[in-house]
């Protein structure tokens, strides 16, 4: 199953998990993250369940006994995960697969029954309208340097995204990235002068607080969390 070329074995399949709605089963659609668990949904499926419900469904675990819809958020960077993801994977399977078969001349059966395999396909959300209103946040420019021997770098360093993004998205960024999945957020740390960043702090905090509204991208480092014994 898990190869030793590390990224190039990700697939679809594999990500999918972590970039769906457990309710719904499609991609997440207006990303909604329940902050006591930080379990993702899509907006209107979890706003719906928890007209009837007061625990999250993915764990199980009690938001609050009368009032849950007060303790789920808006997940922008999820979301722009997701649509990151799906394109890139998507473009890289198609890839792969149109190599297969070019190199062996055969027409790939996608181009045979063309219009039959395109309804098997997952739906892509509509990207266009949530970049327009991504735009209307504050966006920061970051570059993500890897500090430490045991992770590789990644392939993008720059990335853009709202500035009331947090320290904990970037970790699940980056959780994604290196250990293909978002839940080893916990296992990376973050740091921005060679401070570590608390999990909460909007990067327009860290801008503020940190950075000191540098003309330059806001230059982050992740490396694995160091246990303390
Ligand atoms: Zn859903
Ligand atoms: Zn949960």
């Amino acid at each position: 199953m898990r190869g030793k070329g590390g990224e190039k074995k990700v697939r679809l399949k594999h990500v999918n998990p972590h970039i769906t709605c457990g309710l719904c089963r499609g991609y997440l659609i207006d990303a909604t993250t329940i902050t006591e668990c930080l379990h993702t949904f899509c907006k209107s499926c979890i706003v719906k369940y928890l007209d009837k419900h007061n625990s999250c469904p993915n764990c199980g675990l009690v938001i609050h006994q009368s009032y849950p819809k007060n303790y789920i958020s808006h997940d922008r960077t999820m979301q722009d995960i997701v649509y990151k993801i799906v394109a890139e994977l998507q473009e890289k399977e198609e890839k792969r697969e149109r190599d297969f078969y070019d190199s062996r001349g055969i027409l790939p059966p996608r181009a045979i029954a063309d219009n039959e395999v395109e309804k098997q396909q997952p739906p892509v959300p509509k990207v266009d309208q949530d970049v327009d209103y991504h735009r209307k946040d504050e966006q920061v420019n970051i570059c993500l340097e890897c500090s430490g021997t045991q992770l590789k770098g990644l392939k993008k360093r720059y990335i853009r995204c709202s500035s009331q993004a947090t320290v904990t998205h970037i970790k699940k960024f980056i959780a994604l990235k290196i250990y293909h999945t978002p839940d080893r957020f916990k296992d990376v740390d973050v740091l921005c002068n060679e401070e570590i960043l608390g999990k909460d702090h909007t990067l327009k905090f860290v801008v503020v607080t940190r950075w000191g509204f540098k003309d330059c991208p806001l230059l982050l480092q992740y490396r694995p969390r160091l246990e303390i014994s």
